[in-house]
């Protein structure tokens, strides 16, 4: 059985990279330090031989016995509101977890790909934003902690790359959503869903103009296994070029759920991208890849999801302890 590594497995995106790989019949060693990762998103798999779990940080060495074949590598806080919480652990698992996944990836003979971010595009003034262009971001801001260490870690791993020879792949993901998100880590698909489950007005922050464009997860998943699988080095965009508003997707979730809530304003916070929108050229050239998912079919699983949780975890404020 060949044998995968995927860090962050306690994630949203991790647990399902992880039930992908089993479902393509490899062995998953999952790790994770589950400061944002929950271990109830991969209570499924602790039953199967197939799978193993490390409760590991990465930013300090990582030690895995045996014959490796791939690593992914999806640890990472993930959302505005957890940067400003642990903005040095943010930083350290992009950068000191990279380089040690990467010194592990060159003794192991393993392919490594790594998970970035459109972050790096940062509030992007080319839109749609394709691959080539190098962004605008802000290294003192609140999101340069995670805008930077994704940065740094698609320039530690093509060097890598070309200095080790390491097989490795970039990935940038755009705003992706689906089942497992955490309720409470601020993103605004969740914050949006669950304030209308708990009566609620849902909070628009600024006036709603800035738009995203959102991916379902398993389109993501799909994106990544044939990246991973693919021969190309130089990174690739993977997400959903349907773009919206927030404030007309903030409508979509009144409609969707059917609360008699409305939409409230907030200040929006500093430094949020204004406009954002994959161009999946090379995704669709090279991996013959696109979502499949459209919004209204991908939004009523997750809602499903959303109203499968108890009344303690819907009113429960995060428990994290960072
Ligand atoms: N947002 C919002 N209300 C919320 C949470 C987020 O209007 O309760 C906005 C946020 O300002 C941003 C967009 O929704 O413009 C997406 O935010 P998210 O945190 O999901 O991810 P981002 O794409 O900004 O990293």
């Amino acid at each position: 059985m060949e044998r995968i590594l995927i860090t962050g497995a306690a994630g949203f995106l991790g647990s399902h990279l992880c039930d992908r790989f089993i479902k393509e019949g490899y062995h998953v060693i999952a790790m994770d330090n589950l400061i944002t990762g929950d271990l109830k998103n991969i209570e499924h798999l602790f039953k199967l031989r197939q799978f193993e779990f490390h409760h590991h940080d990465v930013s300090k060495f990582v030690n895995v016995p045996g014959d490796l074949k791939y690593i992914l590598h999806f640890a990472s806080p993930a959302s505005p509101i957890d940067y400003l919480k642990i903005p040095i652990q943010t930083l350290k698992v992009s950068s000191l977890g990279t380089h040690n996944l990467l010194g592990l990836a060159k003794s192991k003979k393993a392919r490594i790909l790594v998970a970035s971010t459109s972050e790096v595009y940062g509030d992007p003034l080319v839109h749609p934003q394709p691959e080539e262009y190098w962004g605008n971001v802000n290294p003192v801001g609140p999101r340069g902690v995670y805008d930077e260490a994704k940065r740094f870690m698609e320039a530690i791993t093509m060097a890598y790359h070309t200095f080790h020879g390491v097989e490795t792949r970039i990935i940038r993901i755009f705003n992706t959503y689906g089942p497992r998100m955490r309720l409470n880590d601020g993103r605004v698909l969740p914050a949006f869903i669950g304030q209308a489950l708990r009566g609620e007005d849902l909070t628009i922050f600024g006036d709603g103009s800035q738009t995203r464009s959102f991916c379902y997860v398993d389109d993501l998943v799909e994106g990544i296994y044939r990246l991973l699988l693919s021969n190309y080095s130089m990174p690739v965009n993977i997400g959903n070029p349907s773009e919206i508003s927030i404030k007309e997707f903030g409508e979509e979730i009144i409609k969707l759920t059917g609360t008699s809530q409305k939409l409230i304003s907030l200040p929006l916070p500093q430094d949020d991208p204004k406009q954002r929108k994959p161009d999946i050229t090379k995704a669709k050239k090279i991996l013959g890849w696109e979502p499949k998912v459209n919004r209204d079919e991908g939004l009523k699983i997750t809602y499903e999801y959303f109203k499968s949780l108890s009344k303690d975890d819907l009113f429960k404020k995060e428990h994290r302890q960072f």
